[in-house]
């Protein structure tokens, strides 16, 4: 039988509520597809600050390691605002990935048949099936080269660098093709390649990482075109993938999409198995502690798991198909809509081990 280890980081605000009921879900897939789960909890955050003093202790970078798979929940919250920059919640969280070597982000933007009225973008331009993967290139690009300040003409200026070398964006082409392959066979890549030079190399680097994948079809969009397209047609695109500062803004748009930020999960994934899985929202500190978050973005972020860290293919279709059921019926204040069941967090996280 398969026995998984996976370190949980509940992190702050409504972090541990919604990390239970994922930890719930995921026991009782267990159950039902004969694998096995042990869990370790490790500090980030906010709470690693006031244990430790620092948002990323070492000791929780070594369990993250020794597993095989990560489970966060989400980081931060006003008690910790004034902490200098490298020592907020969120540097623990630029850290991990940094230290995992998590360099490629999945962020899916799905529409749950249910759900489509929480979308601002008209039915008909939806249609029945939206889901897109965006492939964000995490560890590279503009935030992570050389920046300063200096003196032009005489006035404070200050400068920024977007460089990427061919083997990083050989290997983030290299996921977006592989996941192509187990989806619609279809990659778009968004760059700006009729400004930047730094585009050009990547789209060069792209079309030759494209020919080892022959059955699917590749094809090539200005950033500022794909904002339109994201919203004018989302059905034409199966995946995108794209540099760091481009996946950052597109991946929010495509996430406003799909409507509630409470249903969004997303993977970091370091080309191995080990990943880390986190919903895409913060830790809503204005809900903590009442029993009203949504935990689906982090349910959902375990299928993800199982699908890219754990080979659990079935095991996470499961999940995804009992969060749509369950949304026929019941839902958490965030997307809540006349005549359903309103339920609290940890009731939802029980309906959905129910129905699995
Ligand atoms: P947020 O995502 O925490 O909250 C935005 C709004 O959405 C709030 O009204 C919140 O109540 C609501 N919301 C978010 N998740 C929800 C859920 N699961 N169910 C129901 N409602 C939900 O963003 P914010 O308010 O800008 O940030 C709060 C804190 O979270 C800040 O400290 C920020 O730095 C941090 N943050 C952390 C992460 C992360 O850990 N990955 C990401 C974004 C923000």
């Amino acid at each position: 039988m398969n026995h998984y280890k996976i370190t949980l980081l509940k992190g702050d605000g409504i972090g541990p509520e919604i990390v239970n009921q994922a930890v719930k879900v995921l026991d009782k897939t267990a159950e039902k597809f004969d694998f096995t789960v042990s869990y370790d909890e490790a500090l980030l955050g906010g709470c690693a600050i006031d244990a430790t003093g620092v948002p990323l202790p070492e000791e929780t970078v070594a369990k993250c390691k020794a597993s095989d798979s990560v489970l966060l929940g989400a980081v931060g919250g006003p008690k910790w605002d004034n902490q200098p920059g490298n020592n907020r919640p969120e540097a623990g969280l630029l850290g991990i990935r940094g230290a995992l070597g998590l360099f490629a982000n999945l962020r899916p933007s799905v529409i749950f048949g249910p759900l489509k009225s929480a979308s601002p973008i008209k039915d008909d331009i939806i249609g029945d099936n939206m889901d897109i993967m965006i492939v964000r290139e995490l560890t590279g690009g503009i935030y992570f080269g050389e920046r300063g300040r200096r003196e032009v003409d005489g006035q404070p200026a200050a400068w920024d660098t977007e460089q990427y070398t061919v083997a990083e964006v050989e290997r983030i082409a290299r996921v977006a093709f592989d996941l192509a392959m187990k989806r619609g066979k279809r990659v778009t890549s968004v760059d700006k390649a009729n400004v930047l030079e730094s585009s050009r190399l990547w789209r060069e680097t792209v079309i030759r990482v494209a020919q080892d994948y022959p059955e699917v079809t590749l094809n090539h969009m200005y950033v500022d075109n794909c904002a339109m397209q994201l919203v004018r047609n989302p059905k034409q695109f199966d995946v995108i993938v794209t540099s760091n500062i481009f996946g950052d803004i597109l991946s929010d748009e495509a996430s406003m999409i799909a409507g509630s930020i409470g249903m969004l999960a997303s993977a970091s994934l370091s080309g191995g198995k080990l990943g880390l899985y986190e919903p895409i929202h913060g830790s809503a500190p204005d809900i903590a502690g009442q029993n009203i978050a949504n935990p689906l973005a982090t349910i959902l972020s375990v299928a993800m798991m199982l699908r890219y860290s754990l080979d659990q293919q079935e095991a996470a279709e499961a999940i995804e198909a009992a969060v749509a059921k369950v949304l026929e019926t019941y839902r958490t204040p965030d997307i809540y809509e006349e005549g359903m069941k309103k339920v609290g967090c940890d009731e939802m996280g029980d309906l959905v081990c129910a129905q699995l």
